[in-house]
């Protein structure tokens, strides 16, 4: 990692000596070279400044920290694992960062209610842990889930491989407590399921990305632990055939499918080649593979997964398949699924977008940018891949083999441009799962609706009238 030279701090040293006396001088970090870290993110698509990093310990210390920001309208970011993939957790103008990982208890486990409550620096392996310790589980599975928090999880509206069948982190939590600009605490911890008592304020600060008040705890739904869970690798001729797949699997195992991922044969050639531990699920190669997953409240996946390959191959649809035969091989395929992100490295630059379209768009949305992305940048490498369940493809362009890295990614925006123009004309979404930050900032408002958007700017104005909460991330 580079060295990180701090600017000189815009803030006095008075100020500084404020915040810190918060959370004590050990929790107030200003070394530049303890600085650092918290300055990068993993794609070192940016690098930000910060002459302070606060790490509360306390719901109450973060209360006070907002109180004397919006006193001294100084602008703060709230991070969590700094795993975020749209820049949206890092200070890019020498904002104070307020880093919520000393949020780390599970203060509460109800198995009756099937609900837990835990703080917002809790890591999301270590809320899955907590679930499966009271014999439940808590579905949210992503690759970057070590080191991810749950509040992080909740600001971006993290979605992941589970998604299908136990929805987006929206759709997992019962209650926050919220932080707010001005310092006050929106007491909203709650393990009811039903409550209409009014706008729904909870869901306002899920999805949005620290600009509306900062999360310090969140009550999660756990769910019953599967009694059977079965992996397949199938490979298949086309998305064309994904699709038919799909409705095979969902028509058979209905609720119990909960994931099924797309995957070209690059991304496994790549994932083997970037990780020696990591082996090809089958010897190919074929165009295209799906890796799902069956998990079932009786003992009955085998006998399910079994019947949607038998069908499929019956149909025509699956040319290979192979099911994971123990938990060391299951693992071994999520392994897979995991590196196919880092495996791109090597290969030079890529050029990202995580978009959603309709499911059945799903086969002529990769047809149309192909074909597209290649003609405007010849010998690009389309490395299509993804929540294939959700209409969810991380759609990566690397660079023609030998390519100059800088000149290919100085073509970021227009083929950004080119990939969100098809993805709007199959009424689909610029960010399926990591969220607007500044990456996409430029360009929401020509995809929102200009009614939605003055809204989203009237509540920003409401909470935040001094705009000192995560400024000139998504509005
Ligand atoms: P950070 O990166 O620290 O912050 C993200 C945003 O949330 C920022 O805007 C920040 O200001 C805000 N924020 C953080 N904590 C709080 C808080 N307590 N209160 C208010 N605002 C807060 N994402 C997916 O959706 N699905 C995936 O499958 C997926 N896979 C990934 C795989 C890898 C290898 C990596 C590196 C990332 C992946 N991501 C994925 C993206 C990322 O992990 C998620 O966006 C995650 O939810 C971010 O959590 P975090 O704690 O790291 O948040």
């Amino acid at each position: 990692m580079n060295i990180v030279q701090t600017p000189p701090s815009t803030l006095s040293p008075e100020l500084l000596a404020r915040f810190a006396a918060i959370v004590g001088e050990k929790y107030a970090v200003t070394d530049p070279h303890e600085v650092a870290p918290y300055l990068v993110e993993e794609r070192n698509l940016y690098q930000g400044r910060s002459p302070l990093v606060l790490r509360p310990g306390s719901t109450e210390e973060v209360s006070a920290i907002c109180k004397l920001a919006t006193e001294t309208k100084t602008a703060i970011v709230p991070q969590g694992g700094n795993t975020g993939l749209v820049g949206g957790q890092t200070p890019h103008h020498g904002e104070v960062v307020v880093s919520l990982r000393r949020l780390d208890k599970i203060r509460s486990v109800d198995t009756k209610s099937n609900a837990m409550t835990v703080e917002a620096g809790v890591i999301l392996a270590n809320a899955q842990q907590a679930a499966v310790n009271a014999d439940r589980i808590f579905p949210l599975s992503l690759g970057s889930e070590g080191s991810c928090t749950i509040g992080g999880n909740l600001s971006t509206n993290a979605g992941g491989i589970a998604a299908l069948a136990y929805g987006v982190a929206r759709d997992l939590v019962l209650g926050l407590e919220v932080v707010l600009a001005d310092g006050r605490i929106m007491h909203g911890l709650s393990s009811l399921k039903k409550d209409n008592t009014g706008y729904d304020l909870r869901d306002l600060f899920v999805g949005a990305e620290g600009t509306l008040g900062i999360i310090t705890a969140a009550t999660l739904k756990m769910f019953p632990k599967p009694r059977s869970v079965e992996t397949a690798f199938a490979a298949i001729e086309s998305p064309e055939d994904a699709l038919k797949l799909l409705d095979t699997s969902r028509n058979t195992a209905a609720g119990a499918l909960t994931s099924f991922e797309l995957l070209p044969q690059i991304a496994i050639d790549w994932a083997v080649n970037y990780n020696s531990s990591v082996r090809a699920p089958m010897t190919g190669p074929y165009p295209w593979y799906v890796l799902m997953e069956i998990s079932s409240p009786r003992d009955d996946a085998r006998d399910t997964i079994e019947a949607i390959l038998a069908q499929g191959m019956e149909d025509g649809i699956v040319l290979d398949a192979v099911l994971a035969a123990n938990l060391d091989q299951r693992n071994g395929f999520w392994k897979l699924r995991e590196i196919v992100s880092p495996a791109q490295k090597p290969e030079g630059g890529s050029i990202k977008h995580d978009v959603s379209v309709p499911v059945a768009a799903v086969p002529d949305f990769l047809i149309e940018a192909d074909a597209a992305v290649t003609n405007l940048i010849p010998g690009a490498r389309p490395f299509a891949f993804g929540h294939l369940g959700d209409g969810n493809i991380h759609y990566n362009i690397s660079q023609p083999v030998g390519a100059d890295t800088a000149g290919f990614l100085a073509r970021w925006h227009d083929v950004n441009d080119l990939v969100h123009g098809i993805v709007a004309k199959h009424g689909g979404s610029i960010s399926a799962e990591h969220g607007i930050g500044i990456l996409k900032r430029e360009e929401l408002p020509h995809v929102k609706d200009p009614v939605a958007l003055a809204i989203m700017r009237s509540i920003k104005a409401n909470l935040d009238p001094l705009n000192i909460m995560n400024p000139g991330k998504v509005l």
